[in-house]
């Protein structure tokens, strides 16, 4: 007998992440959470379908942990500190063996960033799995990271290292058995990316603009350039590659264009270096600077070989 509706919802969805700071959580019609003082709620939704973001026989557990984190993303480019998160699950059957390690999955996943799960819906699809989380965050009023900020002069700076998740596509569906370290990193870093709260919560106040990197480093640039109405110029040989790509042909356009990174791209004004390299050696981040903020509205690249020429705001694109 499969599993009905209220029984996998109270066997695998009750119990996930801390649920101290909740005062009602799942099975009510609504979810109720106490909001600290003088803080704005940040809140932000995410839609994984099957065989478009993920490959629908990938670990269900994995699948979880990139939801969750890529949902988690958001807040820290928001600068905001978790509160809780809802789950839209649409699944054409209830297999048990798939909930169960979709939920170990999100469990550990609401664990590590201490976030819980509040509440949701469930519901039988046709054929894909459709995955949706909301997440909710805290930020102190007024003191969000937004994209606007960026002004002329600023400098533009990436955390961690770039490309590894696009290198990851080409390799999704080969034999785990079959796969070299580097390989074995860009799955990782493609189902675990590391949301930067830490990092998105020291930023405040620093930052003048930021944004995490989803679609690829050009294109979510592009979006701080648009909403802040100002231009950049990146030096090609300050970005920051994944040192998994060492032997990679393609490294540099992945690090560009790839998306599912997950770091943090912001910008600064040129007196905050040295906060910033403070927040970088506490954090343990690396934190890159990639290029300038300019007046002029366009984005351009200086090549290794010294040439200006258009950086492409080309990334990932649904339509
Ligand atoms: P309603 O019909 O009032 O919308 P539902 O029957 O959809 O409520 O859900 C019952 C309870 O279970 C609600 O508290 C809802 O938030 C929760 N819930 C449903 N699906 C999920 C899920 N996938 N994960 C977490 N909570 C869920
Ligand atoms: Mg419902």
């Amino acid at each position: 007998m499969p599993l009905g509706e209220f029984d996998l919802i109270h066997t695998y969805f009750t119990d996930i992440g801390p649920v101290q700071r909740v005062a009602l959580g799942v099975g009510d019609d609504c979810a109720l959470l106490d909001m600290p003082a003088d803080q704005q709620l940040a809140t932000s939704v995410d839609t994984l379908v099957a065989d478009i973001h993920f490959p629908s026989a990938a670990d269900p557990a994995a699948i979880a942990q990139k939801a969750l984190r890529s949902n988690l993303s958001d807040l820290a480019a928001a600068g905001a500190q978790p509160l809780a998160f809802t789950l839209a699950l649409s699944l054409p059957q209830s297999d048990e063996q798939w909930l169960a390690a979709f939920a170990s999955g999100l469990k550990a996943c609401a664990d590590e960033f201490s976030i819980p799960l509040i509440g949701g819906d469930t519901t039988r699809s046709r054929a894909q799995t459709v995955i949706t989380i909301q997440v909710f965050g805290a930020v102190p009023r007024g003191q969000a990271l937004v994209r606007s900020g960026a002004a002329a002069g600023d400098l533009i700076y990436v955390s961690g290292t770039l490309g590894a998740a696009r290198a990851a596509l080409d390799v999704l569906s080969l034999a785990p058995a079959t796969l070299s370290v580097d390989q074995q990193t860009w799955l990782r870093r493609y189902y675990t990316p590391m949301p930067r709260i830490a990092l998105g919560t020291a930023l405040r106040g620093v930052a003048a603009a930021a944004i995490d990197i989803s679609d690829g480093f050009a294109a979510d640039l592009g979006h701080i350039l648009d909403r802040s109405e100002v231009g950049a110029v990146i030096d090609a040989a300050r970005v920051p590659l994944s040192p998994s790509l060492h032997a990679h042909p393609d490294a540099l356009p992945f690090a560009l264009h790839g998306g599912d990174d997950y770091e943090l791209c912001f910008t600064a004004p040129p007196a905050a270096r040295t906060t910033i390299d403070a927040i970088a050696a506490r954090l343990q981040i690396p934190l890159s600077a990639v290029g300038v903020i300019t007046a002029a509205r366009e984005l351009s690249l200086r090549t290794p070989a010294g040439q200006t020429v258009p950086l492409l705001r080309e990334g990932y694109r649904h339509f």
